[in-house]
């Protein structure tokens, strides 16, 4: 079977204005998410992992590779666009923000509806929709404005307007990072549930490896518009081995390890340095760990290629 939503050497590059250098946001990457799986993308704010979200989204246009759901290349024609916005939907990080504070909670769920003309009994979906996002009953949420619900309840009603569309994917940038730990928790336990009665695939941008712990099957980490690794969560996050993996491991609270200082400049996605992205600030390269291994000299001149979930000359 092929997997719900892919991306194949996908780069998204935005040109710079006045000369200065293009920035190569998203700049070759592949990823896969198989039906009713969730996988986390894991990366620093300015990785590119909120573009890659994007342009899965189709919301942009790469600058080349191919986007593809259900194994078929995605087609930018308005038409077909429009479809596939349907079918895979977007979960924002601040619910305050994308909910309007002039909308009641019926207003919201059904908006979606209305912009993809779905036929149907309105009132019957919004209120299967919210009670499939945990509140019941529904039709006491219906005449409530945002304001009037907790930051949980409102996140659980932008979760209840993407599910009113019936997604086989959602794509949730950073869903909890606003919301208390006690909620948070909550929260993903939704997402959770939503895989197992509904059968719908994630794929959770965050920066928290503690989250995609929690709630991932499998996780790719992103680095200066690079996935360095991937693979099963139990794999990554308890025996990482890309340098950077690594890093940001060791500054977890739960680490055993000292906790890497990752030196030099934080990711620029317009100056990506020659040879492997992640050279000038790499702790097995200032440690002379590479240099031990034989590869430094290719850290700093040859870019290495994801190989069996790593993208390390050392692996
Ligand atoms: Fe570090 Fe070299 Fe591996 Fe890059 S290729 S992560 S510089 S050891
Ligand atoms: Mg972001």
């Amino acid at each position: 079977r092929p997997p719900v939503l892919s991306a194949e050497e996908l780069r998204v590059v935005f040109p710079g204005r006045r000369g200065a250098p293009s920035a190569r946001a998203v700049d070759g990457v592949d990823l896969a998410i198989g039906a009713g799986e969730i996988v986390a993308l894991v990366g620093e704010s300015g990785c590119g992992k909120s573009t890659l979200a994007r342009a899965l989204l189709g919301l942009v246009e790469p600058t080349s590779g191919v986007v593809s759901f259900g194994g078929r290349p995605l087609s930018y024609g308005t038409r077909a666009l429009k479809e596939y916005r349907r079918r895979v939907q977007l979960v924002l990080q601040d619910p305050s923000g994308s909910l309007n504070p002039r909308h009641t909670v019926y207003e919201a769920v059904a908006e979606g509806l209305r912009i993809h003309g779905r036929g149907g009994d309105e009132r019957a979906a919004v209120a299967d929709a919210l009670a499939q996002a945990g509140l019941r009953p529904p039709e006491r949420f219906f005449l409530r404005y945002p304001h009037e619900l907790s930051g949980g309840q409102r996140q659980r009603v932008v979760i209840a307007g993407a599910l009113v569309l019936r997604p086989e994917v959602i794509i949730a940038d950073e869903p909890v990072a606003s919301l208390d730990a006690s909620v948070r928790g909550e929260i993903l336990a939704l997402l959770l549930r939503l895989r197992e009665e509904l059968g719908v695939a994630a794929l959770v941008v965050t920066h928290d490896l503690g989250l995609a712990w929690n709630i991932a099957d499998r996780v790719a980490v992103m680095y200066l518009g690079r996935i360095v690794e991937s693979g099963p969560v139990e794999d990554v996050l308890t025996d990482a081995r890309h340098p950077y993996t690594r890093a940001l491991l060791s500054v977890l609270p739960e680490s055993a390890e000292p906790p890497a200082i990752l030196t030099g400049e934080p990711p620029d996605p317009s100056r990506i340095p020659q040879g492997c992205r992640f050279h000038i600030r790499c702790p097995s390269l200032t440690s002379g760990e590479a240099a031990g291994a034989g590869v430094a000299e290719r850290c700093r001149t040859e870019e290495p290629e994801l190989l069996g979930g790593v993208a390390c000359h050392l692996r």
